[in-house]
């Protein structure tokens, strides 16, 4: 127990005590949620104890390719993001929205949604932070002015009762660039305690009235100079360290300006239009509503359930005169131009928060920082046109590249 604890405050918190947060939190009715090691990979998953965290476990992640090693025994925080993280829990990769069956001639109502989880998620990065911040805009939490087909109840409830537990990046991975957009390594906001690991234990700093409520709990101290000082310097090293880098001044003009450029011909003839880019991507949210019905004697039953989509995908643009985007150049155009530029105008911010994902799970190493780098030289070579939209150019065509 500890005195009264006040937002922006720092203290530190033992290794061992770690496992006393983890506690209280599902004493508190929180189910805890954060990395676990699942298959070779880091996966969100529930947290039991402290125990279940990758201890001793780091990463190595490059364009197509992740791998988990061995890294310093008693660290439980030296890797980066694996393929999922919280977007899983606030908005389901498959989410039943009601269920019904057939009863003389009516329909009888046997389920909704499921009950909203009270999560508390432990272990969020910085760019995940970012991200949470960006789907909060596109599900319009707490904004009146969001269409009602926008906002999205089971997510804005969600993440209404989630708290969330953050942990600064001291190694970022082969593919993170979030020092580029200013989104890490270091959570600067939205969470409400953020922990930066050293050694022994961890300096947390203090987001919220929760954080302050959930530290009076634990056995925390004041930290030593040399601790605060540490911290700073593992995050200086991490930011100057990242794997990739990406220059973002300009970049709506520039892919306004690069719509003909011959590289999205090459990168059509690498992408397999596979989707996995969209699919780990912690902003994208598109999604689509199928309904089953079985009609097997007796049953009768009938649900809806709404699943992640890809902009990659032949019939996400299907409209009666066939996809809108029926070429891959068209689509990895549409995904980048609309991660880096038109989301500005959609929602205010970037739609790329410098996780890496795209980059690391992307089955033929296709790297979005590479690719703009490419573009930028393009658009800065002698005699470079500027904008060259042709006039009614849609992607319509025979299914190619
Ligand atoms: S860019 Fe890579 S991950 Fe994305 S659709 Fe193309 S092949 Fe798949
Ligand atoms: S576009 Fe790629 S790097 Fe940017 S947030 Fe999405 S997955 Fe991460």
């Amino acid at each position: 127990m500890t005195a009264t604890v006040k937002i922006g405050q720092q203290l530190y918190l033992s290794c061992s005590a770690l496992d006393d947060m983890i506690q209280a939190l599902r004493g508190l009715g929180f189910t805890v949620v954060g990395p676990r090691v699942v298959d070779g990979v880091i996966s969100w998953q529930t947290l039991e104890t402290a125990a279940d965290l990758p201890r001793g476990v780091s990463d190595q992640q490059s364009a197509g390719s992740y791998r988990l090693v061995d890294g310093e025994p008693e660290l439980m925080f030296q890797f980066v993001v694996g393929p999922d993280g919280p977007k899983r829990y606030f908005f389901p990769a498959s989410l039943r929205l009601f269920e019904f069956h057939v009863s003389q001639q009516n329909f009888v109502l046997d389920a909704g949604p499921p009950q909203v989880p009270k999560l508390a998620m432990l272990g969020v990065r910085a760019c995940e932070l970012a991200a949470i911040a960006v789907q909060d805009r596109v599900f319009g939490i707490d904004d009146p002015t969001t269409f009602r087909c926008e906002s999205e109840p089971y997510y804005s409830q969600t993440r209404q009762e989630s708290l969330l537990i953050a942990v600064n990046c001291t190694r970022p991975s082969g593919t993170c660039f979030c020092a580029a957009w200013g989104t890490g390594p270091a959570a600067t906001h939205g969470f409400d305690l953020a922990l930066t690991e050293l050694r022994d234990g961890f300096l947390v700093q203090v987001g919220s009235k929760r954080g302050c409520l959930l530290l009076e709990k634990l056995p925390v101290r004041e930290p030593t100079q040399a601790e605060i000082e540490l911290a700073e310097i593992k995050l200086e090293r991490a930011r100057e360290r990242m794997g990739r880098a990406l220059d973002v001044r300009g970049l709506k003009e520039l892919l306004d300006q690069s719509i003909e450029y011959p590289e999205w011909d090459e990168i059509a003839h690498r992408c397999l239009s596979c989707g996995n880019c969209t699919m780990v991507c912690p902003t994208c949210f598109c999604c689509s509503v199928s309904d089953t019905t079985d009609l097997g004697a007796g049953s009768q039953q009938v649900s809806r359930t709404r699943q992640w989509e890809s902009c990659f995908t032949h019939q996400f643009t299907y409209t009666v005169s066939g996809p809108e985007r029926n070429t891959i150049r068209g689509r990895y155009r549409h995904w980048l131009r609309h991660k880096l530029g038109t989301w500005w105008e959609q929602f205010g911010s970037s739609g790329c928060v410098g996780c890496g994902r795209c980059i690391t799970w992307c089955p033929v190493g296709i790297d979005l920082t590479e690719e703009v780098r490419r573009l930028r030289e393009r658009s800065q070579a002698p005699g470079s046109r500027g904008p060259t939209l042709r006039p009614g150019e849609v992607d319509h065509g025979p299914v190619s590249r």
